[in-house]
């Protein structure tokens, strides 16, 4: 039998035994469309789209993951599983000309929120569903075609390698300390406090200590808490502001807006993490001198990264960007 068949949709995701971690593979998303510079497949009107919505969830259309993933026939040594899973786009507003999620108003970015909490609870109980993972990506520079402002869900059937990481030295940390690692963090941020960017009752934002990207800024919420909808009212207005604030301040802080992705790490669905801190990062990639920073030979080849400035200079440009120019404006 040949290894490959003609035209034979694969679906499929692999295991690194090297790395210990999964690769989605997918031949479906090579068969994707262009579609002319003009059309946009995320504004009103088109009959996917409709009319009358303010936050529109839509599926993927060339998803990594399925609902029903194709069957797949077995490696002799390698090992593989089914693409069980989704890929959902969050359409955060109806205006397509709106530059980024800051623009958008507090009560708006709210009710993102709250669709992914409804989402989260749709899905968290399905059998494949072990991870949920709520992703932002912002930018040409980072490979942002649709400008129309959007961000991304995968549900997935694994737990994401880095979120692998953060679960095995926080168990580990609270196995030794009985305490929070992530909690233990954001009291040396406090006690530091030279990293801090912007902090509200319910919420801290910082560029950590060893920080990886040029201004990567973690926020925490105060409350040791895993999960995303056991955040309460007044903590999910306030991270809609949170966010505001942050990424107006990213996008102000150097000539031209800064170029992100941001992600939300929760522990995953299929037992509990009491030891785990909900939390979200957000990369900046740009350099204080508006150049990119690439991860590559070295972040990706070696997995470790370069910062050639100070976290701390960085978070002191970002702090004083939002006290002085972001929140006396709103
Ligand atoms: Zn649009
Ligand atoms: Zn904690
Ligand atoms: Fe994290």
């Amino acid at each position: 039998m040949p290894l490959l068949e003609d035209n034979k949709v694969v679906m499929e995701l692999r295991w690194d035994p090297i790395l210990r971690e999964w690769v989605m593979v997918s031949n479906v998303r090579e068969k994707r469309p262009w579609h002319p510079r003009s059309f946009c497949p995320f504004c009103p009107g088109s009959p996917e789209m409709g009319y009358g919505w303010r936050i529109k969830i839509v599926e993927n259309r060339y998803p990594m993951l399925t609902e029903n993933p194709p069957e797949i026939d077995k490696h002799w040594f390698y090992l593989k599983e089914k693409a069980y899973g989704k890929c959902l786009v969050v359409v955060e507003t109806p205006s397509h000309n709106l530059d980024d999620l800051s623009d958008l108003g507090v009560e708006d970015i709210r009710l993102v929120i709250e669709k992914v909490i409804e989402l989260f609870k749709k899905y968290r109980d399905e059998n494949w569903c072990k991870y949920f993972l709520w992703f932002r990506n912002k930018g040409e520079e980072i490979g942002v075609s649709l400008k129309h402002p959007h961000s991304q869900i995968y549900i997935l059937p694994f737990i994401p390698a880095k979120i692998g990481r953060e679960l095995e030295s926080s168990r580990q940390y609270f196995k030794e300390k009985n305490e929070c690692l992530f909690c233990k963090i954001i009291s040396v941020e406090e006690k530091d406090n030279v990293r801090i960017v912007y902090r509200t009752k319910h919420w801290l934002a910082f560029i950590p200590y060893y920080a990886h990207w040029p201004f990567e800024v973690h926020i925490y919420p105060l409350r040791h808490l895993q999960y995303i909808d056991q955040l309460n009212p007044d903590e999910i207005s306030e991270l809609a502001s949170t966010l505001k604030i942050v990424l107006a301040g990213l996008k102000n802080i150097l000539e031209k807006p800064m170029p992100y992705m941001m992600i939300l790490h929760q522990a995953p669905v299929d037992k509990d993490y009491p030891y785990y801190h909900l939390h979200i990062e957000i990369y900046g990639v740009y350099r204080p001198s508006g150049k990119m920073k690439y991860a590559a030979g070295m972040e990706m080849g070696g997995g470790n990264f370069t910062y050639d400035s100070l976290p701390e200079e960085n978070a002191k440009r970002l702090r004083t960007m939002i006290t002085q120019k972001i929140l006396s404006r709103s």
